[in-house]
This record gives structure tokens, sequence and C-alpha cells, in this order.
């Protein structure tokens, strides 16, 4: 049902980026945290480029940024970025969460939508991997009472936000079904294998919607030859000539 597509890509800013961007103070996340960029042209790979354009002085970072097209992660998971505006202390989201960029670009044309589309998709995968749910979703707003992300508080009720937390939810409910339809799937089943009219005493197996049956037992019954060589991990079945056998 999800029509998010997007690339997820590592392109970390280095340690020694100045104004202290990359402070490698190591993280335990417990959050994530919703931006928009502020600006309605850029890429993520703009914003990327800025992180490290010398003109750049601000003292400001994230973790990942996303558009319509791809998500880079800037910064490693586990580490602090400048992100809530509220300073630094143990407990601040700076040093607790996740910083997630939403670029604007194209509000009217769809992008922007696209855009949504996939960040509600890397979100509801941050969570799930964390085992989180939607608790933990925090906008810069609730951190330091920025208007961000402001495109999701045009109203001035957030009502965008709250669309936002739903999507997510629901996102989560489907990976979640997916998962146990996946580990049902990996729950192996046995098949009966019959060879030739005749029923073997060994059981195939369908994992995955594939079966697997016991080669030596099927071959053998079709009149061929198994041998299994350990050492390069490989079987070998030899037919005998039509005539010979
Ligand atoms: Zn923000």
């Amino acid at each position: 049902m999800s029509s998010a597509a997007y690339r997820y890509r590592q392109d970390h800013i280095p340690l020694s980026t100045p104004y202290n961007r990359r402070p490698g103070l190591a993280m335990t996340p417990t959050t994530i945290t919703i931006h928009n960029t502020g600006n309605l042209s850029s890429t993520a790979a703009n914003e990327r480029a800025w992180l490290t354009n010398p003109t750049n002085t601000r003292t400001a970072s994230y973790h990942i940024v996303i558009d319509a097209i791809e998500a880079i992660e800037v910064l490693p998971l586990n580490e602090t970025a400048w992100h809530a505006g509220d300073g630094s202390k143990a407990t601040s989201g700076n040093r607790t969460s996740i910083g997630i960029e939403i670029c604007e670009r194209n509000t009217l044309t769809g992008e922007y939508a696209q855009t949504l589309r996939n960040a509600v998709e890397l979100v509801a995968k941050l969570l799930t991997a964390n085992n989180w749910s939607v608790d933990r979703l925090r906008r810069h707003y609730d951190w330091s009472g920025k208007n961000c992300p402001r495109l999701m508080n045009q109203d001035g009720k957030w009502t965008g936000w709250k669309q936002f937390v739903q999507q997510v939810d629901a996102r989560l409910l489907e990976l979640k079904t997916n998962k146990s339809t996946e580990a049902n799937k990996s729950e192996i089943a046995t098949a009966t294998v019959i060879v030739n009219g005749k029923q073997l005493p060994q059981k195939g197996e369908v994992k995955a919607g594939v079966t697997y049956v016991p080669i030596r037992a099927v071959a053998e019954a079709l009149g061929a030859t198994v041998k299994w060589n350990s050492s390069t991990q490989t079987v070998t079945v030899t037919q005998p000539e039509y005539g010979k056998a």
C-alpha cells in the first residue's frame, strides 16, 4: 500500500567539520524529532552539501535529511547532532533524539507529498527497528518551542503533524502485520513427496512458498545416484544413461 520510494545512503560529515556540527558525542537515542528544513527549494543533497559548505557558520546539524528521491544519513544515529535548540544537557533533545529534516521543495507539484510519504516510511522503519511506537515522535517545537516542522503547522493547530503521526502509526501497523506474515511464511510446513506414484517415507518442506525435497530420496527413487562432496558443499545427481541402467 505504501507508495514511498527513496534510496537511503550514508554521507557522514567528517569529525573535523567546523562549528562543532559533529561533536562526536555518543548518544543513545530515545526519540525521533521531526523538522522541516525551512528552505522551500533545497534538495536533500543540497542540505547535506550545506553542512560542509565553508560559508556555513552555524552550529546546527541533524541525522537524516529526506526529499522525494533519497534519504541521506549525515551523522551516525548514535551520535549527538545539534537540531533541537535546547542545549546540551544529558536529557536535551540534542543529546537524546534522532533529528530528521524533511525537505520542503515544491509543495504544490506533488513533490512535497512524495517527500512526506517517504518520511512516513523512513520514520515507521526507524521506529520498527527500535521496537518503538509513535509516542517516541517529537516535533522540534516540543523541545524548544520553535515553529518546526512548520509545514505541519500551517493552520496553527498542528493538524499536519497529527496527520503525519497517524500515517506513521498506520504504516507501523502494516510493517508489524507484514512481519508476522513473513514469520508465518518462514514457519515450515511439511510436504508429501510422491515419485512415480510411490510415496517416499521422507517428507519435503515448504518454506516461504518454496518446496524443498530430500534430493537423495527423490533421485534414488528415480534410479539416479547421489554424491555429496562436503568440502565443496556440492550435491551431484547422476542419472544413468537410458538403456544402460
Ligand atoms: Zn527544526
